[in-house]
């Protein structure tokens, strides 16, 4: 049970669809290393290959990523907490219907 009180109860609840996955969990399944977490985390997924599921701290191929398209409106708010989505546009679904945002320029320049 939540007991938090916000301006927008309900729309913490809406899902984004983001047009480009981001990393949202990085941990290693054998030594249990996170302390590079911050350097992938809410970066798009499409910007590594799998040479980032080899630990830095053991030299491991067991690193554990959690990728996500999708998230909740609470937890993008959460997580990026005023900077920019590193997304082309997301896809956001409400009971009237879709609604599409173009965040294009805001990743202009990378
Ligand atoms: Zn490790």
């Amino acid at each position: 049970m939540s007991a938090r009180v916000d301006a927008g109860p309900g729309l913490d609840h809406l899902l984004v669809r983001l047009s480009d996955p981001i990393i949202t969990g990085y941990a290693c399944a054998h030594c249990g290393d996170a302390a590079r977490a911050a350097e992938y985390c809410l970066r798009r997924a499409s910007d590594f290959d799998d040479r980032i599921t080899v630990c830095a701290a053991c030299g491991e191929r067991a690193v554990r990523i959690e990728i996500r398209g999708e998230l909740t409106l609470g937890e993008l708010a959460a997580s990026f907490d005023g900077r920019p989505v590193p997304a082309k546009f997301v896809l956001v679904r409400a009971a009237a219907g879709a609604l599409c945002i173009d965040l294009e320029e805001q990743t202009d320049g990378e």
